[in-house]
């Protein structure tokens, strides 16, 4: 088994809905289970401004898969959300999955990279992640509870608890 963190979003049609259903169907991943679930946050859109805040969220999954299978597994739950792939980078979705960690794997193929690129840079995924793995350290030896210490806030704020959908 294989603990692997997953940051979830959301900006299109009831983000609140979307969000609970995506855990709903990732609960229904076979061979995997869900130990932790962040708060439900609110969160400023990244890149284009012209568009809905997100609700943002990270949860923990142990599951048995390796990496792609559990991306595909994620990118069947988005486009059965009705997610169109569009060209303009960070716009508005209805759902985003993304695999933030994989255990202490380091990834770098053309589908997927692990540790997720972004995701030191990012409040909406280092604040959750920090409720949820207080004492989490980043393959390369960062710490996820400093370096949500110490990034910008950006508005992000709690909006409801998610862990008894566990
Ligand atoms: P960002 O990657 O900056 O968060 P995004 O989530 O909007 O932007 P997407 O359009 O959802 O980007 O994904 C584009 C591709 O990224 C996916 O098809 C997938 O193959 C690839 N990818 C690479 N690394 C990861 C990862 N860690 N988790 C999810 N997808 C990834
Ligand atoms: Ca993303
Ligand atoms: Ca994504």
């Amino acid at each position: 088994m294989t603990l692997a963190y997953i940051g979830l979003g959301s900006n299109l049609s009831d983000p609140e809905a979307q969000i609970h259903q995506a855990i709903v169907n990732i609960k229904s991943i076979p061979n995997s289970h869900i130990t932790q679930i962040s708060s439900l946050y609110f969160s400023r859109p990244m890149g284009p401004q012209d568009q809905p805040d997100y609700m943002n969220a990270v949860l923990a999954l142990d599951t048995q898969f390796s990496a792609l299978e559990l991306l595909d597994h994620l990118q069947t739950i988005e486009n059965n959300a009705g997610r169109v792939r569009k060209e303009n980078r960070w716009g508005a979705r209805i759902l985003d999955l993304d695999i933030l960690l994989f255990g202490d794997k380091t990834i770098n193929t053309e589908r997927l990279i692990v540790p997720h690129y972004g995701m030191k840079a990012r409040e909406f995924v280092l604040i959750p992640l920090a409720e949820i793995a207080e004492t989490l350290l980043l393959p390369d030896g960062d710490s996820v509870s400093t370096l949500a210490k110490n990034i910008a806030t950006n508005d992000l704020k709690i909006h409801s608890q998610l862990n008894s959908m566990r």
